[in-house]
């Protein structure tokens, strides 16, 4: 028996990478269609003539952040085993008709169902990215950017929870619980839901399908590049890297990202995971008011500004 009382548990996500093929495409949809605000416009720090966009809440809290590398000659990739298959968000009660009638307007296809006693709404991005709307008692305490486009009565609170399809659950369910310190708290047919923390706040869900049959996934535009994990602080990730390690996966030394610090590794389903602390932060290099509004870039490109500007997509031009 362990002793719980000492257990770390992973607070919640802190955010969501995909892929994608086109910046402005992608752009218009998450800010215009659902109404997210664009923390961040940054670049790609391993490749500056390609965007990072970080979409969120107001201030961008953990637990709200979707996040795009936008490449704009990748295929589409396949949507399979080994990856985050679906990414929920949060909205609130009785919200659910209004995006039935939105998705409708948009001209997006959509399916309904029923799980765990939740109404899930499930779409796809132009790209073919698994999205969800669950409804919930419960919101947050976040704050929806106030000029979004959807009103403040049925807009997007950040996640509910994120999707992987696996293989096999027992290995993955085992490093969830006994290192990550989430709980099983439901299972049904196919699938079983780990939560984390208190099960309080956005992104406190992470479910795993688990299907023996289901083809490998392949990384392409329309899929999950990864999952992060939130760190309160640096003691806490600090922390997390050595119980990682002492479970014998490989764990990366601490990266910085301007906006957090992360540490990765790959969890036995093939899934990468990554823990990322909470502080700084988006309001490190922009003001509240102004966030996401002009292209930040990381020191060492800076005074490459005009060339990397120039060679970056067009977020201009009108999308069909
Ligand atoms: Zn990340």
């Amino acid at each position: 028996m362990k002793n719980n009382q000492t257990k770390e548990i992973i607070p919640g996500i802190h955010h969501i990478t995909a892929i994608t093929n086109s910046a402005n495409v992608n752009l218009k949809f998450y800010t215009e269609a659902l109404g997210l605000r664009l923390v961040k416009k940054t670049v790609n720090f391993d490749d500056p003539y390609t965007y990072h966009f970080y979409y969120g809440d107001e201030p961008g809290t953990p637990g709200t952040i979707l996040t795009f590398f936008p490449w704009e000659n990748m295929p589409p990739g396949k949507q399979g085993a080994g990856q985050v298959t679906g990414i929920a968000f949060l909205i609130p009660q009785h919200a659910i008709d209004f995006w039935k009638s939105r998705l409708e307007e948009l001209r997006l296809s959509f399916e309904t169902e029923k799980r765990f006693d939740e109404e899930v709404v499930r779409f796809a991005d132009p790209h073919g990215l698994s999205l969800e709307l669950v409804e919930t008692k419960r919101l947050p305490d976040i704050r929806p950017w106030d000029r979004s486009t959807i009103p403040p009565q049925y807009s997007i609170r950040g996640f509910h929870s994120a999707t992987a399809t696996l293989n096999s659950v027992t290995e993955s369910a085992m490093l969830l619980t006994d290192t990550l310190g989430m709980q099983k708290v439901a299972s049904a047919e196919k699938r079983t839901r780990f939560q984390m923390a208190t099960g309080v706040g956005s992104g406190v869900y992470y479910d795993i399908v688990e299907n023996p049959d289901v083809p490998g996934g392949r990384m392409g535009s329309g899929t999950v590049h990864h999952i992060a994990f939130r760190a309160r602080n640096d003691t806490e990730q600090k922390r997390w890297q050595k119980i990682i390690a002492a479970r014998g996966l490989n764990v990366t030394p601490i990266i910085h990202r301007k906006y957090f610090r992360s540490i990765y590794f790959r969890e036995s389903g093939g899934v990468l995971f990554e823990i990322a602390t909470d502080p700084p932060g988006f309001l490190i290099d922009e003001d509240i008011s102004k966030l996401g509004e002009k292209l930040m870039l990381p020191d060492c490109y800076e005074s490459r500004r005009q060339e990397i500007e120039k060679r970056l997509p067009d977020l201009d031009a009108a999308v069909a």
